[in-house]
């Protein structure tokens, strides 16, 4: 295993739908802690940029987490580059919640929800499972709180989230003691860039209802990634992590 001038052993990462949002918040929290980082999307050229904008400790693979061989391969490079893998990061997914009302749902379409969103981290857990259990590494999977709660025509992506909740904690049974697995449930979080956000601001009200006071930003989710991955989680598996300012625990009955 490679060393760090001061810092012993170094970490590997790799993180899905890192092109931008969460995951790129992500991955740029990860590497401000040290770690080297794999930026993965299926979009290799804005995945590309991304990586070049964090620095040479990030390196891009364009991955689709549908696709089973080019997960085999990602992993396969991964170890190829660094020898080996201490944490995977699914994050990718389609975010836009909204497919349309039930009956007029295309099967394709239901697959596509659910073939990014769950079954990509299925294929990315089986290749890169041997890899973490060497390296008695962690799993962090970006589930919603729309596993929990609905807005209507949403069935796709919630039965995916909900999915992927349920598969998280089963893993953790699975692949302990080895490898630790959790999921992070995102309430509402701004993926705009700093400009938009400054140039169209969200309402007053927008943040005012959330009980912390404020919508989300990809570091909150960050923040928690890397304390789940890290080792003072050590005793950590097996939980979605809710991280949505509050607004899950709100009454929101109508007066
Ligand atoms: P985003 O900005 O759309 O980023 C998601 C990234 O994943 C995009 O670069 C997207 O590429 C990529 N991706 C989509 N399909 C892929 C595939 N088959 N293989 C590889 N990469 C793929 O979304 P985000 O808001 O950052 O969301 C990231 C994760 O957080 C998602 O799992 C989402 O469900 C979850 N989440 C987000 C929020 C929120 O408020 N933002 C709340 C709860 C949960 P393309 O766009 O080019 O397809």
């Amino acid at each position: 295993m490679p060393e760090t001038p001061d810092s012993g052993p170094q970490r590997i990462a790799l993180v899905t739908g890192a092109a931008r949002g969460i995951g790129l918040g992500i991955a740029e929290r990860l590497m401000q802690d040290g770690w080297q980082v794999v930026l993965a999307d299926v979009d290799g050229r804005e995945c590309e940029q991304s990586a070049a904008s964090l620095g040479p400790a990030a390196r891009a693979i364009a991955l689709d987490v549908r696709d089973e061989e080019q997960v085999r391969e990602a992993i396969r490079r991964t170890e190829e580059w660094y020898g080996g893998l201490d944490a995977l990061v699914n994050n990718a997914g389609i975010s836009d919640p909204h497919s349309g009302p039930l009956e007029e749902l295309e099967l394709a379409d239901w697959q596509r929800w659910l073939d990014t969103n769950l079954t990509g981290v299925f294929l990315l857990g089986k290749y890169a499972l041997p890899l973490l259990r060497r390296r008695r590494g962690a799993i962090v999977n970006i589930s919603s709180t729309r596993a929990l709660q609905s807005e209507p025509d949403t069935e796709a992506y919630a039965a995916s989230k909900g999915g992927l909740d349920a598969f998280t904690h089963a893993l953790a049974i699975s692949a302990g003691p080895e490898v630790r697995v959790n999921a992070i449930r995102p309430g509402w979080i701004d993926t705009r860039s700093p400009d938009q956000q400054q140039a169209e601001p969200l309402s007053a009200q927008d943040h005012a209802q959330h009980p912390v006071g404020r919508v989300g930003q990809p570091g909150d989710i960050a923040a928690l990634t890397a304390f789940l991955l890290g080792p003072d989680a050590g005793f950590v598996t097996g939980q979605i992590w809710t991280a949505d300012g509050g607004m899950t625990r709100r009454m929101i009955y109508a007066d």
